[in-house]
């Protein structure tokens, strides 16, 4: 069992490192809310009073925390007061830039790095069913592995260094390109009169079908444990699907891909945000898209 530094424990990096506890570890978290510092106490971490101070006895450096700019300066004040060997997992959501920087810093103190971020949710960080995407070399990769396992179900070696925030990004420009597909589809069949049970039956066994209709279906009825079904409580909130969307708007960019959907599902999901909406789950877009009118 190894000494875990746990910086970052919001919504995510809570019980992330509640389940590290159970899995037997050692785990010194840090975090600038003090009361999520007592809540991760309370669930058996011990609290540092610096990110540095939670480093220094740890072999491995896990971060949970909002945005790449979070991420760099953290591990521009942490990488440097690592023991040598300590290996730094990034956790949080973060542009693939950002990403590269985080491993360049950790490489150039001489130290293995591989950025996981995660799929799942808080249900998914509650019960350690989350997916971790990591990029990484191969040793970093299988040093990581063992210690996203007592987190997850199912991790996957995506590539070098940024590999991970990459399929991240890609994955959920698909989720909100396809769930304003399925939305907008129930939006028109309402209008034509042809009933959700009838349109989900068909599309569910037919080409249409795909994981925003058959699991997450953005209609109450056909499948009860969508958020549809719960007034659109979160879920994934349809501000992170807006946060997820720039980054896949921004990579595009940095790389001249052309992704003309990714582009107008980030449009949509800004205005559904402005509207207020930012904390209803992202499905809640279709409520948006009936109120549209045809140009
Ligand atoms: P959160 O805001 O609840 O937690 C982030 C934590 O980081 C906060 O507690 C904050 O105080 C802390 N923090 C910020 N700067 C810090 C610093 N300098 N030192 C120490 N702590 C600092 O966010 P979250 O929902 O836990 O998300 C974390 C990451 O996971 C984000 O990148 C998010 O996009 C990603 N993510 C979230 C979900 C989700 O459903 N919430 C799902 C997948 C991925």
């Amino acid at each position: 069992m190894a000494d875990i530094a746990f910086i970052g424990l919001g919504n995510m990096g809570g019980p992330m490192a509640t389940n590290l506890v159970r899995a037997g570890h050692k785990v010194h978290g840090f975090d600038l809310v003090p009361a999520s510092c007592e809540a991760a106490k309370a669930a058996g971490v011990m609290l540092a009073s610096t990110a540095k101070d939670a480093v220094k006895a740890a072999s491995i450096v896990i971060t949970m925390l909002p945005a790449g700019k979070h991420v760099l300066s953290v591990w521009g004040d942490i990488v440097p007061a690592a023991a040598k060997g300590t290996l730094f997992i990034d956790c949080s959501t973060i542009d693939v830039e950002s990403a590269r920087k985080a491993h360049a810093l950790a490489k150039a103190a001489g130290l293995p790095s591989v950025d996981a971020p995660v799929s799942g949710g808080t249900g998914g960080a509650r019960n350690a069913t989350l997916t971790f995407m990591a990029g990484g070399d191969a040793a970093a990769f299988a040093a990581a592995k063992p210690v996203l396992e007592a987190m997850g179900k199912k991790i996957v070696h995506c590539g070098e260094g940024g590999a991970g925030q990459a399929a991240k990004i890609c994955n959920n420009m698909i989720l909100g390109i396809s769930m304003i597909a399925v939305g907008e589809a129930f939006a028109l069949a309402e209008k034509l009169g042809l009933s959700h049970q009838a349109l989900f039956d068909v599309a569910s066994t037919s080409s249409g079908q795909c994981w925003s209709l058959t699991s997450y279906c953005p209609v109450p009825g056909p499948v009860p444990a969508s958020p549809a079904n719960n007034d659109y409580k979160p879920g994934f909130a349809a501000a992170l699907m807006l946060k997820d969307l720039r980054l896949s708007q921004e990579a595009a960019k940095a790389a001249g891909a052309a992704t003309p959907l990714g582009a107008h599902a980030e449009s949509l999901y800004e205005a559904f945000t402005k509207e207020g909406h930012g904390d209803v789950d992202f499905s809640g877009i279709i409520r948006h898209l009936r109120a549209s009118t045809r140009t």
